[in-house]
Parts: structure tokens; C-alpha cells; sequence
């Protein structure tokens, strides 16, 4: 299984997925051109996509997803209160849509897919788990802490996207209004790397291989900072050596393989 993250944050998250010639992407958080760009950068040919699949009705998630359903005919997956809310806002008119339910699992493009809920402050947000053959991949961003259904989900993974979003102390220095902290911190808000670490510890199983540290808060965390937290729990529990850490960003483009 191929890993493409075209973008990771607030200002635009799209996750390229491929595997025995077909790819899904996950979220159209980008404008069109830059996804169509991701896309044919990391060599997938746009007609071998299969699905979109939204994990919840935020901008920075599902900004061109209309547009980029319509262009790549491609059907748009997500839970009703997910199309619900995209709908109100005018992000529909998808060239076909098929809603899922949270929690159970299902088929897109060759890869079985299992949404589960994250606590967030959307309609009904979730993370996914996406296999295919022997080969499993997390991915969680957008969730205010850890549930204990996130860990029993995520757990046993080969491969794992996982939000850090933010350092509490950037955070509250930072110039953000005070209600905006508030959400952030908040338990409907976003992982901060601490809270990341502690996931990690728990999901740092033999079968671990790869981390990748996403949804990165630009103002309030620093790349370093993320790594070095994340690689201290993987210290501690002895997989250092054998899972490799990476941190994504909103402007570079982060490909893995596993
Ligand atoms: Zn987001
Ligand atoms: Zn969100």
C-alpha cells in the first residue's frame, strides 16, 4: 500500500491512497488544480481513482469536493449527516454519492474501509481504517482526544496518519482569540502532541511500521517539536527502531510505502 498526503492542516487536507492499481483520496480539502497536481505528482493517473471519501463537512477537508467529484467522476463516500451538512452549504451536486455508515465497514475501490466516530465539533466526523490484502493504514486527525473506540480501532495497524495538531504552551501564548483556544484544546477540538504521544504509546504494537504526524497547526506547533515528542513515547516503549516517524506538512507533499 501507497500513501500519498498531498496536504496536511488547516488550510487543506488530501490523502492519496493506492494499491494494486486502483487509489482512493481522502478529503478534498485543496483547490482542484492543486489536488489534480498531488495527484499526477505522485504518478497516479487520475482515471484510476475510484471513490472520495469525506470524513467530515470542515473547509479544510472537503473545500473542492463538488468540483473534484464532478471532474474526476468520481462518487462521493461519507456518513448522511457528513452529505447532510455539505449539502447546506452548497458543497453538493456530486457526480454520484454513496453514504456509509459509522462503524461499519465497507468497499471502496478494492479497499475495505471502516469509518469510526472521533469526538469533533462536526456533524458526525470519523476516522477510517483502510485495508487491503494483509496491509492495514489508520487515519485519525480532527478528533478532540482519544476515545477508547479510537484506540480498539487504530490498534494493530501496519501503517498510521494521527494528528498532532498542536504544543499546549504555543498555544496559549499564541495570538489566537481566546475562544478559539478554547475549541482547540477543547474535547471536541484536535490532538495536541502530547495527547498523540499518549495514543501512540498504546498503538505500538509489533505490527507498527510507520507514523505520520498530521493536521500540524502552523502557528501553534513546530515540526520538531511533533517528532521529538512522538519519537520519546517510541523510546519508551523500545519501537524506535523499527517505526519510522515522519511529520506532514501543508505545502510539501509526503509520499510512504509499507
Ligand atoms: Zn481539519
Ligand atoms: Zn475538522
Amino acid at each position: 500500500m501507497r500513501v500519498d498526503i498531498l496536504a496536511s492542516g488547516s488550510r487543506g487536507n488530501a490523502i492519496l491512497i493506492s494499491g494494486s492499481g486502483s487509489s482512493i483520496l481522502i478529503d478534498a480539502g485543496l483547490p482542484v488544480h492543486k489536488t489534480l497536481e498531488g495527484i499526477r505528482a505522485a504518478n497516479v493517473r487520475p482515471r484510476n481513482l475510484r471513490a472520495l471519501i469525506i470524513t467530515h463537512e470542515h473547509i479544510d477537508h472537503s473545500f473542492s469536493a463538488s468540483a473534484i467529484s464532478r471532474r474526476l467522476n468520481l462518487t462521493v463516500m461519507a456518513n448522511r449527516p457528513t452529505l447532510a451538512a455539505l449539502n447546506e452549504r452548497g458543497n453538493d451536486g456530486f457526480f454520484g454519492v454513496s453514504p456509509f455508515e459509522t462503524g461499519r465497514a465497507f468497499d471502496a475501490g478494492g479497499f475495505t474501509v471502516t469509518p469510526f466516530p472521533v469526538p469533533h465539533d462536526c456533524a458526525e466526523g470519523v476516522g477510517l481504517v483502510v485495508e487491503q490484502g494483509p496491509k492495514s493504514l489508520g487515519i485519525c486527525t480532527d478528533l478532540g482526544f482519544a476515545t477508547s473506540l479510537v484506540k480498539e480501532r487504530l490498534k494493530g495497524v501496519d501503517a498510521l496518519v494521527v494528528e498532532s495538531n498542536h504544543d499546549p504552551g504555543m498555544l496559549m501564548e499564541g495570538t489566537y482569540p481566546w475562544h478559539v483556544k478554547q475549541r482547540i484544546k477543547g474535547r471536541q477540538g484536535h490532538l495536541s502532541n502530547a495527547q498523540c504521544a499518549d495514543l501512540l504509546k498504546e498503538l505500538a504494537t509489533p505490527n507498527l511500521r510507520a507514523v505520520v504526524l498530521a493536521h500540524l497547526s502552523q502557528e501553534n506547533n513546530r515540526p520538531e517539536l511533533a517528532l521529538s515528542s512522538a519519537m520519546g513515547v517510541l523510546k519508551e516503549v523500545g519501537a524506535d527502531s523499527r517505526v519510522e516517524l515522519f511529520a506532514a506538512s501543508q505545502d510539501e507533499p509526503l509520499s510512504i510505502a509499507f
